[in-house]
């Protein structure tokens, strides 16, 4: 395993360091509203991407930098440790760029690619629905044929940034006698079209990041079809394997977060134990301390994998699932230590660093079920690294 980076990668990083230095936003702001916010990380996107920071793995043609994976993890790395706030145009940047770059038309390119980078239209995702979200060859949503496009029934659910979205990627049924996978296509829908219905759903951390979409009648012409009709599965895949693999923002976040639990544990809060002196929880401590190092490993693992062009297999389905128990694991611990005062998750007179780490925790219990279940990564590895059988 490569344990260390070449010299033009270490100068890239220093750039980008420099960069953020003079740049990124001090501090964590508060804001009144996720309308207020959204609109916050909008400037904060227009500004990276005035840097040339926003979608380096773009091709220069598309404007990005043709950055490598390597630089890419970098750049996430880089930003995590500024504290940099993530871009609110993810889905469009990370999702929708390389799956366009791959399948789309030269007309679907140059109309839709442009406004992503800078964070001039935002994207959502319209893949899960109330039946098919693990199993997403199960989509029912239904797209037939009609003058000049389709018109698409039915319902998406979970749907991150639709109140906000400009275009959604989505995927429907258009052939309902085709085998599962074969009957779907991959369209772009106007979210603004007549008979798209969005409905936020208040999460437990009080925000309304997700939403229910429901597609009444609604008209897809037929410039919005990306690759070949009844072919969006195969495209779908694209996209998904953009949702996975190393991951570093990951890491630089739980790395900040054992720094928090080790400040917590030495200090004290109020009416929490005094953890420093507790036999377990310096047990539980000294574990996060490991686990840390194993995701920080594990991720150098893959780059060097990736590096090498050797095939990627089940390493990422490792990370994800390690990772996100493992910030279950950190965030109980977190709780056990913050005591009574861990129940502020809001700003107020008791609540520790104004609330934010106990939003934290509550944010966390969902890094189990987003890209990829825990259930679902230890299918892939009892079947394709184990090589069990399939279960019932
Ligand atoms: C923060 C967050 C953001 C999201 N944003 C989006 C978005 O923008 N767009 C979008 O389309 N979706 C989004 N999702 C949805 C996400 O992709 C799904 O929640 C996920 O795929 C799981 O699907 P589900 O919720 O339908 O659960 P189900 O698939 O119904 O699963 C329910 C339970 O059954 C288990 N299970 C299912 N199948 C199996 C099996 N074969 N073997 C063993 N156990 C199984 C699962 O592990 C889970 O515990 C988001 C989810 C989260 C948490």
């Amino acid at each position: 395993m490569d344990c260390s980076f070449s010299a033009a990668e270490e100068a890239f990083r220093a750039e980008l360091r420099a960069w953020l230095a003079a740049n990124a936003p001090s501090g964590e702001p508060e804001h009144a509203t996720l309308a207020d916010e959204v609109s916050c990380l909008r400037d904060w996107q227009q500004k990276l991407a005035g840097g040339g920071w926003v979608g380096i793995h773009w091709p220069r043609e598309y404007g990005g930098r043709g950055a490598s994976v390597v630089e890419s993890y970098l750049f996430q790395e880089e930003m995590a440790a500024a504290r940099a706030p993530e871009i609110i145009g993810r889905i469009g940047v990370n999702l929708v760029g390389p799956t366009l770059i791959a399948h789309g038309t030269e007309e679907q390119k140059r109309r839709f690619l442009p406004p992503i980078l800078p964070a001039g239209e935002i994207w959502c995702q319209l893949f899960s629905e109330p039946g098919a979200g693990s199993d997403l060859t199960a989509v029912r949503c239904r797209a037939e044929r009609t003058d000049g496009g389709w018109v698409v029934n039915g319902q998406k659910v979970w749907t991150s940034y639709a109140q906000f979205a400009r275009w959604g990627i989505m995927l429907a049924r258009t052939d309902p006698d085709a085998p599962k996978a074969k009957g779907i296509s991959y369209f772009v829908c106007d979210m603004q079209a007549p008979g798209v219905t969005i409905r936020p759903l208040r999460q437990m951390t009080g925000s309304e990041e997700f939403n229910e979409v429901f597609l009444e009648d609604v008209f897809v012409p037929d410039a919005y079809l990306i690759g070949r009709e009844h072919d969006g599965w195969r495209i779908a895949s694209t996209t998904l394997t953009h949702e996975r693999g190393t991951s570093p923002r990951q890491l630089v976040i739980h790395r900040m977060l054992l720094h928090d639990l080790l400040r917590i544990a030495r200090e004290g809060v109020e009416g929490g134990p005094r953890a420093a002196a507790d036999p377990v929880l310096r047990q539980e401590l000294a574990r996060h301390f490991i686990d840390v190092e194993i995701t920080k490993l594990a991720n150098w693992r893959t780059l060097t994998r990736i590096g090498r062009k050797q095939p990627l297999g089940p390493e990422s389905s490792v990370i994800k699932l390690f990772w996100s128990e493992m910030s279950q694991r950190m965030h109980d611990t977190l709780m056990t230590m913050l005591g009574p005062t861990g129940l502020c998750w809001q700003p107020g007179p008791h609540a520790v660093e104004r609330g934010r780490l106990s939003r934290s925790y509550l944010y966390y219990r969902a890094a189990s079920i987003f890209a990829g279940t825990s259930e679902i990564q230890r299918n892939i590895l009892a079947t394709r690294v184990l090589g069990l059988p399939r279960g019932g």
